[in-house]
């Protein structure tokens, strides 16, 4: 496993997704997940298996220091007195006393950023929190959170061959921080793209594999992605025995296409 590392975190480049994973389907996922030798587990509180995930960390045979474990904050829990009351109530279904990251979902303009922030800085002083993060945040918001709080890690966004987060990855570059790649296959799409098709064939390789590969190669990247399937989930970590050619590499930028998002809820930002 490759990590990203800055001396104040150290996170697995890798990690599995858990959005539409539930009861029994979660817990066998994610412990599949785990056999196949990933320690970076992504859940949230709107995707209501937070209950799945802690028991499927308390079932595997690895311990919970050796699990990089992030939830998130629901947008409508962004004030100081819900982000407190929400966080415990997903410690108790997460089975476990910290988190190794917590992130705001969505930012929610109706709640001062400083306010939410103050709350996890807070639970962090408790050590309930190993790290801050936000999700979805534009570089102007990502800016503004991270003058409000310098020790915030990453900001967690869609990113994926048709969606090239320049600014973005410039300015985390600049904080000294990472992006978390969300939506890496595009929820399946990345598969039908024909270029991607035929790079995969030369590498004898998934387009899957491709993708994420092309993803944990990028500097200040960390990407999760999500399978039930378990060939999938096997298939999606084996991608640490082989390295794109830099003309294919820069192949797979010029596939974007901006704003191509395959996650848009009315409620998500202007993005810059
Ligand atoms: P994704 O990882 O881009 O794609 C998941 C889809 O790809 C599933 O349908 C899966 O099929 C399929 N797939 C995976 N590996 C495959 C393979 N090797 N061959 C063929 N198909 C394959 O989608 P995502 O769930 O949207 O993103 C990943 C994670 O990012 C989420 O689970 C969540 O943790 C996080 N996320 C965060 C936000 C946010 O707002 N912060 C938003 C979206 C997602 P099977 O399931 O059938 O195996």
């Amino acid at each position: 496993m490759e990590y990203w590392d800055n001396n104040q975190i150290k996170i697995p480049k890798l990690g599995f997704g858990t959005s539409m994973l539930k009861g029994a389907e979660a817990v066998s996922a994610i412990q599949t997940a785990l056999e196949a030798g990933l320690r970076h587990i992504d859940t949230a509180q709107i995707y209501f298996n937070e209950e799945a995930v802690g028991t499927a960390i308390k079932e595997s045979s690895i311990s919970r220091e050796n699990i990089f474990l992030t939830t998130k904050i629901w947008k409508d829990s962004l004030t100081a007195e819900r982000v407190r009351k929400t966080f415990h109530e997903s410690l108790n279904q997460l089975q476990t006393d910290y988190v190794d990251l917590l992130l705001v979902h969505w930012p929610n303009p109706e709640v001062p950023l400083e306010e939410t922030l103050g709350a996890f800085e807070d639970l962090k002083a408790e050590n309930k929190i190993h790290h801050i993060g936000v999700s979805n945040f534009t570089c102007d918001l990502l800016k503004k959170a991270k003058e409000i709080c310098p020790d915030l890690v990453t900001n967690q966004v869609e990113y994926h061959p048709l969606l090239f987060q320049k600014p973005l990855l410039d300015l985390v570059d600049k904080q000294g921080i990472f992006l978390t790649a969300y939506s890496p296959l595009m929820r399946g799409k990345v598969f039908k793209i024909q270029q991607i098709i035929n790079m995969a064939d030369r590498y004898k390789k998934s387009s899957g594999q491709i993708v994420l590969r092309w993803l944990i190669e990028q500097k200040d990247v960390v990407v999760i992605f999500k399978a039930r399937d378990k060939k999938h989930i096997e298939e999606n970590i084996d991608i640490f025995n082989f390295k794109l050619e830099p003309q294919d590499r820069e192949k797979l930028f010029r596939l974007n296409k901006n704003r191509q998002k395959v996650i848009n809820p009315p409620f998500a930002p202007q993005w810059d």
